[in-house]
């Protein structure tokens, strides 16, 4: 089965205002297939105009039929959309697979996420209330939770529907109008999504879709002053202009960067239980995660176990395209590959104490690197501070508890920290002390819970996406005080 039997809608174009439409400027990208380097298909490159028809198309759809809708209603629609996403789970997940390069069953995993969050979301849209406050003697004083307006929702490539469905879920439930920009790599499930949602009855204009490059379609849109809320993910570059942007319009941002997140294991640690999710974490969706695992902190007593047993693992991994399914595919693109080659190159004076094996039948352009395990490495050396997004870890050692939270705290970044011990008064004392916005205890990741607040801290970003705690951040309080004497 080619990848145009699973189109059922035109990949080429925008959908603004329910309508699909060629960009305006009539330039496409061409997408390559990262397992085999092949031609996939073309997309548009929306640019400003188009931007700015979708925004328009927005505050339309607030000011009509999409305005008007009750919380109930648009919880309706949103649930509806959800199960849509579910009947088509094996066409989603065979478009994201090539176009990302994501294995089979990762990208079924990210359809019924999708699935999860329109649920979620759907659920949620009526229950979330104002309040009322008491106040001096001849006042009503209440509270009423409004939607922003239009957001725009800037996506990246690695995971594009889990972070469709956690942003614009969140902001569609509170009744903003959406004008989304997927990465020019992984355009085809957004555009999917929006379709999808058109025939699950989304009103027209509340949800679009401008394909394009990011410093064109997403650099106008976060420039524009008809949006009204920036949701951004990606790199902490890119956010950093992003939020440059949005303060000369005086909006707010919620920004989802990278991460360096720690896994911390201690001597009296369940290391059977551990070991499948030390390596899973860094080598899933061949390491392009924001909240990938990329570095192991080890106390000494257990450090030689854990190292060996990682390697185990590591050489026992299998690599493949991406529609083979096997445990590792290619990187999305070869771009990245050079990139994560980039930070091997400086591995020179590392160990590398395990690694897996490129089989010889791999298509020669595909975007493949051997997932890679390096012990021990020093805390302060390049790969185990900056953010590489490839299949590679490093192990840490460390002395004791004072020692593994120096190490664990040592980076610009604070996403995601998870502590691995037996001992529940450590346990407490880590989960306060590390600094991250979500600490795991004798896990990691908590299989992704869609219902559980998910942001960072540092460079990692700020704002919190997913769970209740979105709605807040897609929606603003209006106080109202009357005077009746
Ligand atoms: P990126 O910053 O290059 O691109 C992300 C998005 O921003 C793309 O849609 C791109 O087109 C757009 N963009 C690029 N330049 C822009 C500009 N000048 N103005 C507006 N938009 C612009 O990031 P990437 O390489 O696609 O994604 C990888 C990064 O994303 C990693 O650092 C990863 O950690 C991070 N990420 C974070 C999370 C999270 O939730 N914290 C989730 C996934 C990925």
């Amino acid at each position: 089965m080619t990848l145009k039997d699973d189109l059922w809608y035109p990949s080429d174009c925008c959908l603004i205002d329910g309508e699909w439409r060629a960009p305006i400027g009539g330039a496409r990208i061409d997408l390559v297939d990262p397992s085999d380097g092949g031609h996939l298909c073309q997309v548009a490159r929306g640019t400003d105009g188009d931007i700015d028809t979708a925004v328009k198309a927005a505050q339309s759809a607030l000011d009509g039929e999409w305005g008007r809708m009750t919380a109930v209603d648009r919880g309706r629609v949103l649930t509806r959309i959800g199960q849509l996403v579910l009947e088509r789970t094996e066409e989603l997940a065979r478009i994201e697979t090539r176009d990302v390069g994501k294995p089979l069953t990762q990208a079924r995993n990210d359809v019924i996420a999708l699935a999860r969050y329109m649920e979620f979301y759907g659920g949620a849209a009526d229950k979330v209330h104002g309040e009322t406050i008491p106040f001096q003697d001849g006042y009503t004083v209440y509270t009423l939770r409004e939607p922003h307006g239009v957001t725009g929702h800037i996506v990246p490539w690695n995971y594009p529907m889990q972070i469709i469905g956690r942003s614009v879920g969140a902001a569609l439930a509170m009744g903003n109008a959406a004008v989304l920009k997927p990465a020019e790599e992984a355009c085809l499930t957004a555009l999917a999504f929006a379709a999808i949602a058109l025939e699950a009855g989304l009103p027209r204009g509340a949800l679009n879709v401008v394909p394009g490059l990011g410093e064109e379609a997403g650099a106008a849109l976060t420039a524009h002053p008809g949006v009204h809320h920036i949701s951004f993910t990606g790199s902490v570059n890119t956010g950093s202009l992003v939020q440059t942007a949005a303060a000369r319009n005086v909006i707010p941002v919620t920004l989802e960067l990278g991460g360096k997140s720690p896994q911390l294991v201690f001597n009296d640690a369940d290391i059977d239980r551990a070991l499948p999710f030390l390596v899973n974490a860094g080598i899933q969706n061949a390491g392009q995660t924001c909240s990938a695992s990329s570095r192991i902190l080890v106390q000494r007593g257990v450090f030689d176990e854990v190292r060996d047993r990682m390697a185990e693992k590591y050489r026992a991994l299998r690599v493949g395209p991406a529609m083979s399914d096997m445990d590792v595919g290619p990187l999305v693109s070869s771009r990245q590959k050079d990139i994560v080659n980039g930070f091997l190159s400086r591995a020179n004076d590392l160990k590398i104490a395990g690694q897996a094996r490129l089989p010889d039948d791999l298509p020669q352009a595909g975007a493949y690197v051997a997932p890679t395990l390096l012990a021990p490495v020093d805390a302060d050396h390049a790969l185990a501070q900056q953010e590489i997004f490839g299949p590679v870890q490093v192990i840490i050692p460390f002395d004791d508890e004072e020692d593994a939270v120096r190490i664990a705290n040592g980076t610009e970044f604070g996403l995601v920290a998870s502590v691995w011990s037996a001992d529940g008064g450590r346990q407490m004392r880590l989960a306060k002390r590390l600094h991250a916005g979500q600490v795991f205890l004798n896990n990691y990741g908590a299989a992704g819970g869609v219902e559980l607040p998910f942001g960072g801290v540092g460079k990692s970003g700020h704002g919190r996406e997913k769970g209740f705690e979105a709605l807040y951040g897609f929606s603003t309080v209006k106080t109202v005080a009357a005077w009746h004497g």
